[in-house]
């Protein structure tokens, strides 16, 4: 379970403040798939970058199953979300000198996973994004919709609690997009806690929930009926 309380990010250029994240409050359940939508500049990638520890609110607080991420350290907050949490960017941000399989052992290697290990658990992972016929592929002989199930495959290595993903499908056609959403509902299936966001309405839909941003407020909060 995620609690957010009262988050406020306030990015100030020059003279001028621009409250990107207003007083925002709200649960997310294990296990849902919320997807987070509104119009570019809306407060998405802002609220992304707060809830997976990559930036620091002004204001407010994130819970994570009982515990409060804003009295970590530096440190522990790398660590926390090396450990826990899962992010795909729009880019794929994988490495291009390292195979798809290095890309995925990667992040294992760095918490200090053995080697032959980390190669296992990339491997399984490879098998969930169904590209177990391209470990020794390099990004470049890979297409887009490839490249973004590499990045899946990389974030989901290590059993996160949530999984984050900001634009998954803006670089790719519409089969390649229909492919990452079908994985992430199957991950969905599987119990993983998904955070998407996307100005793709046809992909929100899929999800469980929807929050719409429109100047860093919550505009609405709605739930798929079942
Ligand atoms: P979205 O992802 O919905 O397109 P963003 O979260 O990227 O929206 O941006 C929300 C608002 O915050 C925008 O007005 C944007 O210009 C501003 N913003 C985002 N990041 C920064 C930053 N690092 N410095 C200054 N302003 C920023
Ligand atoms: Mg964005």
């Amino acid at each position: 379970m995620i609690k957010i309380k009262n988050l406020t990010k306030i990015f100030t250029l020059g003279d001028n403040k621009l409250i990107a994240l207003n007083n925002l409050s709200f649960l997310v359940s294990s296990g849902q798939f919320l997807a987070i939508t509104g119009i570019s500049g809306s407060g998405k990638s802002t609220l992304l970058y707060q809830l997976s520890l990559l930036d620091r609110p002004n204001q407010g607080t994130i819970s994570i199953d009982n515990i409060n991420t804003s009295k970590l350290t530096s440190g522990e907050r790398i660590s926390y979300r090396l450990k826990n949490l899962g992010y795909i960017f729009q880019d794929y941000a994988i490495l291009p000198t390292l195979t798809a399989k290095e890309n995925i052992m990667l992040p294992l290697l760095m918490q200090g996973v053995k080697e032959n290990i980390a190669q296992e658990k990339a491997k399984e992972a490879l098998l969930k994004v169904d590209l177990q016929d391209r470990l020794d592929h390099l990004p470049s002989q890979l297409s887009g919709g490839q490249q973004q199930r590499v990045s899946i495959a990389r974030a989901i290595v290590h059993n996160p609690k949530i999984l984050f993903a900001d634009e998954p499908t803006a670089n790719l056609d519409t089969e390649s997009s229909e492919t990452i959403l079908k994985i992430f509902l199957n991950l969905h299936k599987q119990g993983q806690t998904i955070i998407m966001a996307t100005h793709e309405l046809d992909y929100a839909k899929l999800a469980e929930r929807n929050i719409e941003l429109r100047d860093g407020l919550i505009i609405s909060d709605t739930f798929k009926k079942k």
